[in-house]
């Protein structure tokens, strides 16, 4: 078994997300991370760059380029890109590669349709000989260490990019979930909105994200309040460039409402739980991951909101890549997982 997978064939796990993917490689540990973006050139309908080198191009292109983010809602917005994206970062890790094709596992968003599911099993298929989906919060979670294969409930909300996945899980299945097309880059409209209202500047989505990371909070901290960051924009009356200080307070305020739309989802998804999974969870805590889990003070704010104490993961980026990387390393549990989920898209080839 050993000798098979490390010598012959080498198997892949991937966590397509919307905002980033990840590949991890048996034997190797994760080898790629990168941005799920596709600059691709209108003219001629074949992309430029993919990953790292085309998010920089988002919001700088010129009228023949553009950059698009093929999953950035969860759903597959753009096949092609979405395609041209999954082989390219597979090839990028496939080189030296042993006899066989790799097994691959892909964890994708759980608000995906069937033919979107399809799609990217295909594109998977391109470089591998099975290829297997799973559920991101399954992954997530098996990731983040939760017991997910044994009869007891845990409950995992990964905030990623475009969505935020809430779900609990027994069993190695999903017993009630919620994919809310609300997470990290609804925030950073939220900044952008905000600073356009109060104080008439425009800034750009990564200039956004800037601000969300250096001072962004989701609770009261009388230690970090105060403090400042100064941002370039374009100053909407005089339309010119300006730069202005900004506080930790005012970003809070100016993240509350997505911050509180995801708060309402988990709330909902504890309401839809089953008795005897609830009072498990209640027992457990909630476990936070994605790039989202990394905001200052989430886990305060979903403790105090729900009243269950809230973890965050461990890299809670790699929650999801891990949970996939893991699983290959235990096909059983694999078997386990892959049979409660979707069985017409993840029929199991032995
Ligand atoms: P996805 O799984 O959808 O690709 P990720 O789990 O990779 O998303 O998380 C990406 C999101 O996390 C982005 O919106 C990014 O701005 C946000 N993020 C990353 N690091 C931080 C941080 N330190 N603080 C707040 N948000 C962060
Ligand atoms: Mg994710």
């Amino acid at each position: 078994m050993f000798w098979n997978r490390f010598q012959f064939s080498r198997d892949i796990g991937i966590d397509l997300g919307t905002a980033n993917t990840l590949i991890h490689v048996s034997g190797k540990g994760v080898i790629l991370e990168e941005p799920s973006v596709v600059a691709m050139d209108l003219e001629e309908g074949v992309p430029l760059a993919v990953g790292e080198e085309a998010k920089l191009m988002l919001g700088r292109t010129p009228g023949n380029i553009k950059a698009v983010r093929p999953l950035r809602d969860g759903v597959i917005a753009d096949f092609d890109a979405a395609e041209k994206m999954i082989q390219t970062f597979i090839q990028k890790c496939n080189e030296g590669k042993g006899l066989l094709a790799p097994r691959i596992v892909i964890g994708i968003p759980s608000g995906i349709t069937s033919v979107e599911r399809r799609a990217v099993r295909e594109a998977g298929l391109a470089g591998a000989r099975e290829v297997y989906l799973i559920d991101e919060p399954v992954a997530a979670a098996i990731g983040a260490s939760l017991p997910v294969t044994e009869p007891v409930g845990t409950m995992i909300v990964d905030i990623g990019g475009g969505t935020t996945e809430v779900a609990v899980l027994s069993l190695g299945g999903t017993v009630v979930s919620e994919s809310l097309r609300i997470a990290g880059d609804e925030i950073n409209d939220s900044i952008t909105s905000y600073l356009k209202k109060n104080h008439g500047l425009a800034v750009g989505e990564r200039t956004a994200e800037k601000i969300k990371i250096k001072i962004g909070s989701a609770f009261p901290d009388d230690n970090f309040d105060d403090t400042t960051y100064e941002v370039r924009g374009l100053h909407l009356s005089s339309g010119l460039p300006r730069s202005l200080t900004l506080t930790s307070k005012e970003i809070k305020e100016a993240m509350a409402d997505p911050l509180n739309k995801i708060i309402e989802a988990i709330k909902r998804t504890l309401e839809r739980t089953p008795p005897e999974l609830a009072a498990d969870i209640v027992e457990r805590g909630i476990m936070l991951a994605g790039g989202g889990a990394l905001i200052r003070g989430i886990n305060d704010l979903v403790t105090q909101e729900t009243g269950i104490f809230a973890h965050i993961a461990e890299d809670p980026l790699l929650c999801v890549v891990n949970g996939c990387g893991e699983i290959l390393g235990d096909f059983r549990k694999l078997k386990k997982i892959v049979d409660t989920v979707d069985m017409g898209t993840n029929s199991i080839r032995n």
